[in-house]
């Protein structure tokens, strides 16, 4: 069945899974790490590229392949790259497309760990980069320099929820034949989709919203052109960061759920950021869907809705927020977001707490913010549990 024309609904249901061989329902997992050849014949074309047979499920599998087709179709990009981890996807993105000499420019609040492997190893080989408030696309354009070969943005990013505007990005970089990459993790392709917008590369931690179950961590990216994904294929394959097979069929059926989760975390998240909004222990919130927020209509013209992601501050810094922690009993105390369940984090005192005050603030990470991952559960008991704990703070 060709679903290219189908809604975002149906592609979460049928792209890319068909088992022609018994009819299954589901697509099976080929639980291997080698594919027998026909004949001497048949191993010469599949190695020539003459035939599209298995080989090795380092190299492809055609389980992952499923999940492979499933997020192009999601992403409305050429083909998906399955990784083993979201950080599996950004060491295939970098090493794939940046050289000794080469620039890149990424937004200040980027996940932790994709600044951490750029500025401590990636350095090494000669790569520099630059790390600035991507949410005005002229301090992008400050830092454009000859080698600048990448612009690497993470919209909303974490935990600070500033956006940046996509379009005006993926002009700035198409008029100068920079490579645009957008972590995508906190919307998934349900809220936004960057290759739309003209960028060249979208990846996911698959761990958060795609799978949404918290019980798999993996990655995936999806690139807009067949040039770059014979670019970045070959990276993975020869990194090694591949997906097993078990986990893209655990992908594969969070997804099928994709659009029901993230609408019924977001309109919770609704509820939790308005409660949270007028409370009075609660200095501010951030939440791309109040109107309080600064780029509350970017917000509206690239995503479409606001997420389930919130920031708050919490009046009485440090010692607050970690008390709000152990007064909180419905969500679970736990890095990691996008799951079914409620999630509430301190980064000053947990993600963050190696990082110095100075560096902290600077990124947005302030004593008292806790960042809150609204999952699916009756958004009355969530409220309730919260106005609990809040008034023990
Ligand atoms: C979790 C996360 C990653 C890294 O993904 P892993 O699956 O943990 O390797 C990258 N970017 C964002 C925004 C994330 O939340």
């Amino acid at each position: 069945m060709d679903t290219k024309d189908l809604g975002f609904d149906s592609k979460l249901i049928h792209s890319g899974q068909i088992d022609d061989q018994f009819g299954s329902a589901t697509v099976p997992i080929y639980q291997t790490s080698t594919f027998r050849f026909r004949d001497a014949d048949h191993g010469a074309a599949c190695f020539s590229g003459d035939s599209d047979g298995y080989i090795y499920t380092r190299l492809n599998n055609p389980t992952i392949d499923a999940l492979e087709r499933l997020a192009a179709s999601l992403e409305n990009g050429y083909r998906g790259i399955a990784c083993s981890s979201g950080m599996g996807a950004v060491n295939t993105i970098y090493s794939g497309v940046l050289k000794q000499g080469d620039h890149m420019i990424s937004t200040d609040a980027v996940y932790g760990p994709s600044r951490v492997v750029m500025e401590k190893h990636y350095s090494k080989y000669g790569i520099e980069s630059s790390y600035v408030d991507t949410s005005n696309p002229d301090n992008i354009i400050k830092e454009i320099r000859p080698q600048t070969r990448m612009i690497y943005i993470e919209t909303p990013a974490n935990p600070t929820m500033s956006l940046t505007d996509l379009k005006a990005v993926a002009e700035i970089a198409g008029e100068r034949g920079i490579i645009t990459v957008a972590d995508n993790t906190f919307c998934s392709p349900y809220l936004q989709k960057p290759l739309d917008f003209g960028f060249d590369i979208v990846f996911h931690s698959v761990t958060k919203f795609m799978n949404g179950h918290a019980d798999i961590v993996g990655g995936v990216i999806v690139v807009k052109q067949r040039k770059l994904d014979s670019i970045l294929r070959p990276m993975m394959i020869n990194l090694g960061c591949n997906m097993d097979p078990h986990q893209a069929y655990m992908v594969i059926r969070g997804l099928k759920t994709l659009s029901v989760r993230m609408e019924k975390a977001q309109q919770n998240a609704i509820k939790v950021a308005r409660f949270l909004e007028v409370h009075p222990k609660v200095a501010w919130v951030k939440y791309p869907g109040l109107e309080s927020h600064p780029q509350y209509e970017l917000a509206r013209s690239q995503m479409d809705g606001p997420g389930a992601m919130i920031s708050f501050e919490m009046k009485g810094g440090l010692n607050a927020g970690k008390n709000l922690m152990n007064k909180v009993s419905l969500p679970l105390l736990a890095v990691s977001l996008g799951g079914v369940e409620s999630l509430i984090q301190h980064p000053a005192s947990m993600t963050h707490s190696k990082v110095d005050k100075s560096s902290r603030e600077e990124s947005g990470i302030t004593d008292g913010l806790v960042r809150f991952s609204v999952g699916i559960e009756n958004p009355e008991d969530i409220i309730t549990d919260l106005e609990r704990a809040m008034e023990n703070v």
